[in-house]
């Protein structure tokens, strides 16, 4: 199997490629960012340390982290903010990985990895066979941005600018959708993608390798009881 990282800017059309791939190709997604909401879910174990950490103020009437105040405060205080992340991100981690052994199990041939962060964390880039960028240029942004978020110019172009920008991401991907078009022709690329993963043989690389790795412990298990 395969990991193939999916990325974007905010609004450059991520998610729409990735249920694309997910509802009209039936292929595996790990989205990281809803990940991301299921482990903070009261009960989980990362929601109790944000309590104990942040106090009972971050939290709503029903029990939920109030986001918008959370987000207030890790954006005044960068101590805070690594804190959050020191407990939000090794639980998001261990969720991605066994979903990923969970597809490798089922004898998937590639899973694609939903990261909205792929290049600036760091973390998943290292296990990935092709990064997927879905690229559109300043001015598709800006205005599809406006259109989803009901936000103004300015507060649109301050959400844009605090991120690492496309042209750079577009010059870390190995494949590039280039979503400047109309949403018929953003297909047309999403279901080339799809061919191109299908037709990969480089899943052979690492279900040959564990077939060795598995014939190597029967051959000294036989070698020991021998
Ligand atoms: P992201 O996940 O990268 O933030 P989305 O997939 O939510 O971006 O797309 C941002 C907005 O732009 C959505 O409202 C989506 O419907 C719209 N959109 C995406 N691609 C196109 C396109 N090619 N033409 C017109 N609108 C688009």
């Amino acid at each position: 199997m395969i990991l193939v990282g999916l990325t974007g800017g905010i609004a450059s059309g991520k998610s729409t490629v990735s249920s694309i791939l997910k509802n009209d190709f039936n292929c595996p997604v790990i989205d990281a960012d809803l990940i991301a909401r299921q482990v903070v879910e009261p009960g989980a174990k990362a929601h109790k340390k944000i309590v104990e950490t942040f106090g009972n103020g971050i939290l709503l009437a029903d029990g939920t982290l109030d986001r918008g105040k959370l987000g207030e405060i890790i954006f005044q205080d960068e101590a805070k903010r690594r804190k959050l992340n020191a407990i939000t991100h090794p639980e998001i981690g261990k969720v991605i990985l066994i979903s990923i052994l969970k597809y490798l199990i089922r004898g998937h041939r590639f899973v694609i990895l939903d990261v909205p962060l792929l290049f600036e964390s760091k973390t998943w880039i290292n296990l990935t066979t092709f990064n997927v960028v879905v690229y559109c240029d300043f001015g598709a942004q800006l205005s599809r941005l406006m259109n989803r978020n009901s936000l103004s110019e300015s507060e649109a172009k301050q959400r844009i600018d605090s991120q690492m920008s496309l042209e750079e991401k577009q010059k870390l991907a190995s494949i590039v959708i280039n979503n400047n078009g109309s949403l018929d022709e953003m297909y047309k690329q999403v279901e080339e993608l799809h061919k191109l993963l299908q037709s990969s043989k480089r899943y052979l690389i690492l279900r040959i390798s564990i077939l060795l790795f598995i014939l190597c412990l029967i051959y000294l298990f036989l070698m020991l009881i021998g």
